[in-house]
């Protein structure tokens, strides 16, 4: 379980948890959210509700999607309400992860209501509204010392011309404040002439904000006047936070989140689960949209009581050398060392070698220090940087269950007595993400990266060949770069060092930003 600091006592059997994960950037989410995520037993989640944070979920809690499209609820609200508390009769710690703040335009308090009155315990984790935070990433503060002294929320979902509407759109175009309308894309043009009808001038700045705080945020401006025009002309849509005040204007100076590199940029990692997490944190640091693609997948070796019998050797002085070929296996290297209740002291009758800087970095994070990196990560330099360290000597491989063999030959044939042990296995998807598909067939992902040669090879069967002419293509190095060209794939930028931070500036140059 992930330990989160100032997160409060985990997740209690019995209760329901009505968490706000705010607008979408899962970094904004608050640190209890992320505690009760830590610890659910059971997860109702919707469209809006930032879907990286459910990572944070223990692998065993049950995660589903009750989520609302404009036009179709994939559960109706009393069916929600009724799942919460039966999950929480049951024993579940039922964590309901919604959009930006649970009590804010968002239904919260119906769920809340139908706990009261089914006697089920539960707890409300207030969230950053995506009306305060989309305009924030769009560079619009919602108040102002001299332009706006306040502002309102206000669903924007209401007809203003039916009689019936609650919004009082009279009282709002007098507002002295900012006026942030949330799910009011499909009536903007009712509500922009609504407001101006009501005395608000025509040339009042508005800005629409979509997807805010995320990789694919766009923003939209211009005056209640003319901006149902540019809005429908621009084919823009929901999700989106109308803006409607002077307060819009700040953009030119403020925008910020826009300005950023990568901004708008979409990127394919087909990479395992395990590794995308660091790569698409780099991108989306620079602006960029990380589309995360699993293609092959890593499980626990089936044999680890051979890896442990090997590092037991290890302690024991039977090798001069451990090299290690992936942060993978440095992982499952870590864990068994930790099933034999031994830790790093182990290592040292033996030296270590590591193919690059990420193993060197994995190792350095379980207090390991590789004392041999090539300066090329391919296991072709390592075999030459360990033969030239000194006479032929033993080591130990730990690896992937289908490692090649260049590393271990290139060793046995200079007089080395390598002996390897298998530390993980790779298995392959079967199937590309659907949604992925589609989005690389409509040419919506700019670059694909890639950071070794087996992603390229599951990805070209995946996808059933070469991406779409027009999709750049990134490789982290020479070998992958020759995988790419083998399977039909022109490569448009190699990275150099051949880490991950090589391979977004690859990714950078590849997309010419
Ligand atoms: N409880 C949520 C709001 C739910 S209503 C909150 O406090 O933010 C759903 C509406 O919220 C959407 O139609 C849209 O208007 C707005 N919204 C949610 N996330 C958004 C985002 N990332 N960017 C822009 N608008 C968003």
């Amino acid at each position: 379980m992930v330990t989160i600091p100032f997160g409060g006592p985990p997740a209690q059997p019995g209760t329901v948890y009505l968490v706000g994960g705010g607008p979408g950037d899962p970094g904004l989410m608050g640190l209890r959210a992320a505690r009760l995520l830590a610890s659910a037993t059971f997860v109702a989640y919707d469209r809006l509700s930032p879907p990286e944070a459910l990572a944070l979920c223990p692998a065993e809690a049950e995660q589903v999607y009750v989520g609302k499209l404009p036009d179709r609820h994939a559960l109706a609200q009393e069916e929600i309400n009724e799942l919460l508390v039966a999950r929480a009769r049951a024993g579940d710690a039922v964590v309901r992860f919604k959009g930006g703040d649970p009590f804010v335009l968002g239904r919260g308090s119906e769920e809340a209501s139908a706990c009261v009155a089914a006697g089920v315990a539960f707890e409300v984790v207030p969230g950053v509204t995506a009306g305060v935070a989309a305009p924030a990433y769009a560079g619009i503060p919602v108040t102002h010392r001299v332009m706006a002294p306040a502002f309102a929320v206000v669903t924007g979902h209401e007809d203003p011309t039916k009689p019936e509407a609650q919004v009082d759109y009279a009282a709002l175009a007098r507002f002295p404040g900012t006026l942030l309308l949330y799910m009011g894309v499909g009536r903007l043009r009712a509500i922009a002439a609504a407001l101006v009808a009501a005395g608000r001038e025509a040339t009042t700045p508005v800005a629409l904000v979509r997807w805010g705080t995320t990789p694919r945020q766009q923003t939209i401006s211009g005056t209640l006047g003319d901006i149902a025009e540019r809005v429908e002309s621009a084919g823009f849509t929901n999700p989106a936070i109308i803006v409607v005040g002077d307060v819009v204007g700040l953009r030119d100076e403020l925008s910020w989140f826009e300005r950023r590199p990568l901004y708008g940029l979409s990127v394919l990692v087909p990479r395992t689960r395990h590794q995308a997490g660091e790569l698409s944190e780099r991108l989306r640091v620079l602006g960029a949209e990380p589309v995360e693609a699993p293609t092959i997948a890593i499980q626990a070796s089936r044999t680890p009581q051979l890896l442990r019998a090997a590092l037991t050797d290890v302690g024991n002085g039977a090798y001069d050398w451990v090299a290690l070929t992936s942060a993978n296996g440095v992982a499952a290297v870590v864990e068994q060392l930790a099933e034999l209740g031994r830790d790093a002291r182990l290592f040292a009758p033996v030296r270590l070698a590591a193919v690059g800087p990420g193993t060197a970095e994995a190792l350095a994070a379980a207090g390991l220090r590789a004392e041999l990196v090539p300066p090329t990560a391919t296991t072709g330099e390592l075999a030459a940087a360990l033969v030239a360290s000194g006479p032929p000597a033993r080591a130990l491989l730990p690896r992937a269950d289908i490692a090649t063999p260049t590393l271990t030959e290139a060793l046995r044939s200079a007089g080395w007595r390598v002996d390897e042990v298998e530390a993980y296995r790779t298995v392959p998807v079967t199937e590309l993400d659907p949604g992925v598909r589609q989005r690389l067939e409509l040419g919506e992902i700019d670059v694909l990266a890639f950071a070794s040669s087996s992603t390229v090879r599951n990805f070209v069967d995946l996808f059933g060949g070469p991406p779409p002419a027009g999709t750049r293509v990134a490789s982290i190095g020479p070998v992958t770069s020759q995988t790419c060209r083998d399977l039909g794939l022109q490569v448009d930028a190699e990275a150099d060092p051949h880490d991950l931070d090589g391979l977004v500036a690859a990714v950078r140059s590849a997309a010419g930003r």
